[in-house]
């Protein structure tokens, strides 16, 4: 029988790595999803044969909890919207955390109460780091969500909050040291090592907000392949220890990238509640005012362009404007203007969500250009459309130094020679900065939702 597991485990692995690289191209990432969606009900189908696992008399419980579970990931994945992607994933990853956090809690009591006939030392320390990351990837990914989601300030910190960090970051180590190279573990201990660790999370991302988020969301989600594989380790799960690797692996490789993108090395994002300003959001006085034009004028601006290009946010992802953007850049095309986008990394909810949107409309890859390729080119630029976007055009990060997103590379939408910004009104980008870009004298306003205003860039452009 042990063998007949350890092959399901293998070939779920290679389906995992196969999904995995699958999706990596968004023609063949929905076929990746349901191999490595395969590979998951297998391993969780043959961990039932598992020794053990049907003679403790839980299989009620454990097919109760399934049920449960399943249903609502189905109903929730079912019924959210494009644009709250984000908070369900960052919640999705922070469930996988903490399910390899309260393993190691369950080991670490049977430890502390002598029923662990079969931990070895090496199995005790990696079920306290485990227990550690996966509980910081739990509780700092709710804080995640309740930020995405609206439901809590975008930064809170408390006073002295980077030495409060510190202080329990230390003593935390301290604590699951003494757990995990200890022979005298109380049950009191590890609960309140957990707490720590909860508590750790916690405080690790209240103060990180602004544009910092999405490398945030990533660390987490490699914390959470990490705490698997080693609670993989623990409970000597092959399926756990692979996928948790891949997943590890993978996250910090996302993580590097969004950090590289934003500018910021992933220690100063991670402690940036051990003294960077970060976070804080600083108002200033913007001399000008903004400086509104209607969908007619913008159309005869951009029909008689040489070169457009399109810079989408979050606001086209809220608008699903994708659609009418692919159409106006045809109508474009048919004119003879030169139609590109201009890809921030950050721009959106979530890693590549622009990117997404824009392969769904059907616009070619070929005229996706990333931030380093095109900032070059906007001075030659003779129209810039900002379709909800904000953050990632914001040229205070090139310029004010007290501005929480100073350093970030943003697109230098402010260089070209005339800027048309599509949003409904004076909302704020997600930071909650003012942007200085919506103030300049080549920039004009097209007020209100994205997909409409582009409806009547369309009706404009047909007219001519
Ligand atoms: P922003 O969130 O900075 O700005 C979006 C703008 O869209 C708002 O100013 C809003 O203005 C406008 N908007 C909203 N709804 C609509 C609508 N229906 N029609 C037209 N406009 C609309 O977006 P960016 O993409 O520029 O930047 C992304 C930000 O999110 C960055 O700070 C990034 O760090 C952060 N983030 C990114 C993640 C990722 O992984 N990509 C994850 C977490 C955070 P108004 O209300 O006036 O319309």
């Amino acid at each position: 029988m042990s063998t007949f597991i350890e092959i399901v485990y293998f070939s779920t692995a290679v389906l995992f790595i196969l999904g995995l690289k699958k999706m990596s191209s968004p023609v063949t990432a929905r076929n990746g999803i349901v191999w490595a969606g395969i590979g998951m009900i297998a391993a969780s189908l043959v961990a039932f044969l598992e020794p053990g696992v049907l003679a403790h008399g839980n299989t009620g419980l454990i097919i109760l909890a399934i049920i449960v579970g399943s249903s609502v990931a189905y109903v929730t994945a079912k019924r959210v919207a494009m644009t709250d992607m984000p908070q369900m994933i960052a919640i999705y990853n922070g469930m996988g955390g903490g399910a390899a956090a309260a393993i190691a809690a369950v080991e670490l009591v049977k430890l502390a109460s002598g029923k662990a006939s079969d931990i070895t030392e090496t199995t005790q320390v990696l079920a306290v780091l485990g227990g550690l990351i996966g509980a910081v990837s739990f509780s700092g990914s709710a804080i995640a969500y309740a930020k995405l989601q609206g439901l809590m300030r975008k930064t809170f910190r408390l006073p002295l909050h980077g030495i409060v960090n510190l202080l329990l970051f230390v003593a935390t180590l301290v604590t699951g040291a003494y757990i995990g190279f200890g022979d005298a573990v109380s049950i009191e201990l590890v609960l309140v090592f957990f707490v720590m660790t909860l508590l750790l999370g916690i405080l690790l991302t209240t103060p990180i907000g602004g544009a910092d988020m999405p490398v945030v969301i990533s660390l987490f989600n490699a914390f959470t392949g990490l705490a698997v594989a080693f609670e993989g380790f623990v409970l000597n799960n092959a399926a756990m220890i692979i996928a948790g690797t891949v997943v590890g692996s993978a996250g910090t490789l996302l993580t590097q990238l969004m950090a590289k993108a934003m500018n910021r090395p992933i220690s100063n994002v991670l402690f940036s509640s051990f003294g960077s300003a970060s976070g804080a959001v600083v108002e200033e006085s913007i001399e000008g005012s903004m400086k509104e034009t209607e969908a007619t004028d913008a159309a005869i601006m951009m029909a008689y362009a040489e070169k457009v290009v399109i810079i989408p946010g979050y606001g086209m992802a809220v608008a699903q404007a994708q659609h009418k953007v692919q159409e106006l850049t045809q109508l474009l095309e048919d004119r003879g203007v030169t139609v590109k986008f201009a890809i921030h990394p950050v721009a959106g909810r979530m890693p590549g969500h622009m990117n997404v949107l824009l392969a769904e409309a059907g616009v070619e890859y070929d005229k996706i250009v990333d931030i380093d390729e095109i900032n070059p080119e906007f001075p030659s630029v003779d129209v810039v459309l900002v379709i909800g976007a904000n953050d990632v055009v914001n040229p205070v990060a090139r310029t004010n130094p007290d501005s929480p997103i100073y350093g970030m590379p943003v697109l230098n939408a402010d260089k070209a020679k005339n800027c048309i910004v599509i949003k409904r009104g004076r909302g704020s980008g997600f930071s909650g900065i003012e942007n200085h870009l919506f103030y300049a004298d080549n920039t004009r306003m097209l007020y209100g939702d994205g997909q409409k205003a582009v409806g009547e860039l369309i009706a404009g452009l047909k007219q001519l």
